[in-house]
């Protein structure tokens, strides 16, 4: 309530919040987690609480009158169509050279995401974090994460004769016949409930291909998992439909924080102030970003450093489809997890993730999101014209990405004798180089903050999220992100509270 004054305040309830809230909780600290998007507990008219993959509603994005799907187009036809404007689950943020993805309401972008729980290979660890020891993060911290996470791996004997898995199947006989490993990547969806879906014995959910518009049974989103524990120890509050927009020193110690309470318009209701001792910025890569930059320019956070915004990156993001021969369909049934990929890492810099294209009916594509070596960087900055943070990234930049991938399916088309689909992200268009699921980076670790994510210039603020990651981690990113933010939590309890 407004006027409270709280111990811990955490922004954001994604991976690096929810870490954070749990740990303080069980080491006997009273949490406060303020969340700007909606509770998703409540069904829908249709009973049931996300829509569907292949039929967005007003549940399915954040604050905008129209559709942005991250596929455009199919066959040629648009697929975009307005929609009444409301707090949904996906955010497609526009910045000028690039649409970032995000999940919004409590459990972040455990929310909408494809479950793919990868650890990277402890040889390229150096490269993503070079400021932590690998040593503690695989023996500790990438166990630690994995566990609380719920991430297990798919019954390989079922998925090889799932029809359900049949696109990943055509997917690893075109890598193999390249001479390309393939890998099979863990993932947080229940798998007994999967074999019970595709023995038609329960609601179907991933085999009805929800995924980005939120998954409704099967996968084990944080609201299952770190945040049903954290709710557990009775010392964790969660404000919905909060925003936090401003973070300051007070007079009387600690910080004050501004919170505006929306309502699913995205209108403020009412405006709450709040004290709290320490405050963690865990409102994903671009939120804390976002926020830093603009306190920072604006004066109320002044001591922030000039790493603030800085180190940011898209994970390499591209995608692509292939179109298969006719006796290669990859199934009119496919489950939105994907349980593979592609590792071309060393060679070529790329990790194609053997992604689902859940349309219902039979394509003959084989779609792909590949993730990239992009030396990459963009920087966000305060645009007082504007009143908004921009970020300098330039979507050229994506021609780097794009020959990396080629370096797979380049390959992979001239031995199968296929073609790139041309009609998914516009007419014509082959790459989906206009976006990313992955951002990373911004307040980076041991730049922006110290080596556990105490931000330099004011003492008891805290990055504990995707921000701390300078851009890339070789593989799809929630573990790192949770096992980074359970390495710093542990330190940050034990010194600081
Ligand atoms: P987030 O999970 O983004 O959480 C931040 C939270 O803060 C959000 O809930 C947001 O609403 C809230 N917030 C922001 N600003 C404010 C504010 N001012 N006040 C209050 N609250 C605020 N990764 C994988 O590893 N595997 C996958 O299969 C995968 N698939 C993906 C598919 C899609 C469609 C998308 C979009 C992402 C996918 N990702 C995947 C990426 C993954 O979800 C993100 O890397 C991860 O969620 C980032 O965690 P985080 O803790 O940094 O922040």
């Amino acid at each position: 309530p407004d006027g409270s004054h709280v111990r811990a305040l955490v922004i954001g309830t994604g991976y690096g919040g929810s870490v954070a809230a749990l740990r303080l909780a069980r080491a006997g600290v009273d949490v406060h987690m303020v969340e700007m998007g909606m509770a998703w507990d409540t069904p829908g008219p249709d009973g049931k609480i996300f829509a569907n993959t292949t039929t967005p509603d007003y549940r399915s994005f954040w604050l905008r009158t129209r559709t942005r799907q991250p596929l455009s187009q199919f066959l040629g036809f648009p697929l975009d169509k307005d929609v009444p404007i409301h707090t949904g689950i996906l955010d497609a943020e526009d910045f000028a050279g690039i649409t970032v993805y995000q999940g919004r309401g409590v459990g972040g972008g455990s929310l909408v995401n494809g479950g793919m729980a990868v650890t990277p290979l402890r040889e390229r660890f150096p490269e993503i974090l070079p400021t932590v020891d690998p040593a503690e993060m695989y023996s500790t911290y990438y166990p630690r994460a994995n566990a609380g996470l719920g991430v297990t791996s798919v019954d390989v004997n079922w998925w090889e004769n799932a029809d359900c898995y049949q696109y990943a199947r055509v997917g690893r006989k075109h890598a193999q016949r390249s001479g390309f490993p393939f890998v099979f990547v863990p993932n947080v969806y229940d798998w007994d409930y999967m074999k019970q879906e595709a023995a038609g014995a329960v609601q179907k959910s991933a085999l009805a291909g929800e995924v980005i518009y939120g998954n409704n049974v099967g996968k084990k989103s944080l609201q299952k998992t770190y945040l049903a524990q954290a709710a557990a120890t009775g010392r964790v509050s969660v404000s919905p439909l909060h925003r936090v927009t401003s973070v300051s020193p007070a007079a009387a110690g600690g910080y004050t924080v501004v919170v505006d309470q929306i309502d699913t318009t995205g209108a403020t209701l009412v405006t709450k102030t709040v004290r709290a001792d320490r405050v963690f910025f865990a409102a994903g890569s671009v939120g804390t970003s976002k926020l830093l930059t603009r306190l920072k320019a604006t004066g109320a956070l002044p001591s922030l450093n000039e790493h603030i915004g800085k180190g940011w990156g898209d994970n390499g993001n591209v995608m692509c489809g292939r179109a298969n021969h006719m006796w290669d369909p990859t199934g009119k049934l496919q489950s939105s997890m994907p349980t593979a990929g592609i590792d071309n890492w060393n060679a070529g810099g790329a990790f194609a993730e053997v992604a689902p294209l859940p349309t219902g009916i039979e394509t003959y594509a084989s779609f792909y999101l590949s993730i990239t070596r992009t030396p990459r960087r963009a920087e966000f900055s305060w645009n007082p014209a504007t009143g908004k943070v921009d970020l300098s990234w330039d979507r050229a930049w994506k021609q780097t990405s794009i020959d990396m991938a080629k370096s797979i399916f380049d390959k992979i088309n001239s031995k199968e004798g296929t073609i790139y689909r041309t009609d998914l992200f516009g007419a014509y268009k082959i790459w989906g180089d206009h976006l990313t699921y992955h951002p990373l980076g911004g307040a980076v670790l041991g730049r922006a903050t110290d080596n556990y994510g105490r931000l330099h210039g004011h003492p008891g603020l805290y990055a504990i999220d995707g921000s701390l990651i300078p851009g890339n981690t070789s593989v799809n990113p929630f573990v790192t992100i949770t096992a980074l933010a359970e390495r710093n939590i542990e330190r940050i309890v034990a010194e600081d509270f």
